[in-house]
C-alpha cells in the first residue's frame, strides 16, 4: 500500500467554464471545462504529491513554537511540501494574521486586525537564525488601521533578523503602505536585497478584485524602488508578481509587462490562480505549461531580468534565485 504521505492529492476546488479565448494570443488548447454533473478535474499539471518527512515537521513545529504566522499555510500554497521538507525554507508573514483588506482571491482572513506581537520581530529573526537560512523571505498582512501601516514593525523585523544573521539574504513582499512613501522609504533604508511588491491582476480587473488596490499606486511603488536604488547605489532586486486565471486575457498580461518594465522590475513572477474556498473568486481559465512558456518568453524578450512563470509558481517560490549576485550571473 502506498505511504498515506505519498498519495497524489489535487489542489483546490473544481474551477468553473474558461473565459472567452479570443485572445490574440493563445498557445495550445484550454483544458476542457468539466460538463454539468461531472466530477470536475484538475489539470494534471496542477497535481502534487504530498511528501511529509522529518524535515516538514521540524519546520512546522519550529513556526508553531515561536507562534508566527507563514504565507505558505495561510496561502494554502500548493508547494509547501518541497519548500518546507525539501528546502526547508518557509516565508514568515508578519503583523498579526489578519488582514484589513478583502482581495476576492486571498485565503488570508479579514476581519478586525489584531494587536501588532511587539515579540514577532525577535521570533521571526530567531527562526531564520536556526533555520539557518541563506535566504529569508517575508511577507505581510495589509495594516491600513496603523498609522505607519506597518512599516515600523517591518523595520524592526529587517533588523533583527541583520543582527541575528548577518550574512543571510533578506527579500521582503510588502504592502502599499497607502502610499505613504515616508513609510515606504523607512522600510527601504534598510537595504535589503530584494524588494517585491506585487502587482497581482490586470488593471480592469482591480475594483472587482481588490477594491482597496489602485494599480497606479503599484507601479508608483515599483518606480520608487527603482529611482532609491539608482539615488543610493545599492545593488536590490525589484520583483513582482501576476496571478493568471482571474478572468484576464493574455493581451492584457503583456500591456502589464509593459508597464512594468517601464518601472525596470526586474524578476516577474507568473502562476495559476487556484480558489482556496468556494465563497473565492470562482477560476475563470486553467492557463496550460505551454502557455505559461510562452508568457515566459514574451516577458524575457521585454528585458526581464528573470521570469519565473509556471502553473505552481508562487511569489516566493525559488526566490533565492533573486538575489542581485544570482540574477548577474544568470
Ligand atoms: S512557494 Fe513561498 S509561500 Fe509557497 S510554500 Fe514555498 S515559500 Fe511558502
Amino acid at each position: 500500500m502506498a505511504d498515506a504521505a505519498q498519495q497524489l492529492v489535487q489542489i483546490g476546488r473544481p474551477g468553473k467554464k474558461p473565459a472567452s479565448s479570443d485572445s490574440l494570443v493563445q498557445v495550445g488548447e484550454q483544458y476542457p471545462v468539466p460538463k454539468k454533473g461531472e466530477r470536475a478535474r484538475r489539470p494534471p499539471w496542477l497535481r502534487v504529491k504530498v511528501r511529509k518527512n522529518q524535515t516538514f515537521d521540524e519546520v512546522s513545529s519550529l513556526v508553531e513554537g515561536l507562534k508566527l504566522n507563514t504565507v505558505c499555510e495561510e496561502a494554502r500554497c500548493p508547494n509547501i511540501w518541497e519548500c518546507w521538507g525539501q528546502h526547508r525554507t518557509a516565508t514568515f508573514m508578519i503583523l498579526g494574521g489578519v488582514c484589513t483588506r478583502a482581495c476576492r482571491y486571498c485565503s488570508v482572513t479579514s476581519a478586525r486586525p489584531e494587536l501588532l506581537d511587539p515579540h514577532e520581530p525577535e521570533n521571526v529573526a530567531e527562526a531564520v537564525e536556526r533555520m539557518q537560512l541563506a535566504h529569508a523571505v517575508i511577507t505581510s498582512v495589509d495594516r491600513d488601521d496603523l498609522p505607519d501601516y506597518g512599516a515600523g514593525h517591518w523595520v524592526e523585523t529587517i533588523e533583527a533578523i541583520k543582527r541575528r544573521s548577518p550574512d543571510t539574504k533578506i527579500e521582503i513582499l510588502t504592502p502599499d503602505y497607502m502610499g505613504d512613501w515616508d513609510q515606504l522609504k523607512r522600510v527601504l533604508d534598510t537595504h535589503v536585497d530584494v524588494f517585491s511588491h506585487n502587482t497581482e491582476t490586470v488593471p480592469r480587473l482591480y475594483r472587482r478584485l481588490r477594491s482597496k488596490g489602485v494599480y497606479e499606486t503599484c507601479l508608483e511603488l515599483l518606480d520608487r524602488l527603482d529611482k532609491y536604488r539608482v539615488e543610493h547605489q545599492i545593488q536590490m532586486t525589484t520583483k513582482t508578481g501576476v496571478i493568471c486565471g482571474l478572468g484576464e486575457e493574455i493581451p492584457e498580461i503583456l500591456e502589464v509587462m509593459d508597464d512594468l518594465r517601464k518601472v525596470n522590475v526586474d524578476v516577474l513572477t507568473l502562476g495559476q490562480y487556484l480558489n482556496p474556498t468556494k465563497k473565492h473568486h470562482p477560476i475563470a481559465r486553467f492557463y496550460t505549461p505551454e502557455e505559461f512558456e510562452m508568457l515566459k518568453e514574451e516577458g524575457l524578450k521585454r528585458g526581464f531580468k528573470s521570469v519565473v512563470s509556471g502553473p505552481l509558481v508562487r511569489s516566493s517560490y525559488h526566490a533565492h534565485e533573486h538575489v542581485p549576485q544570482a540574477l548577474d550571473n544568470k
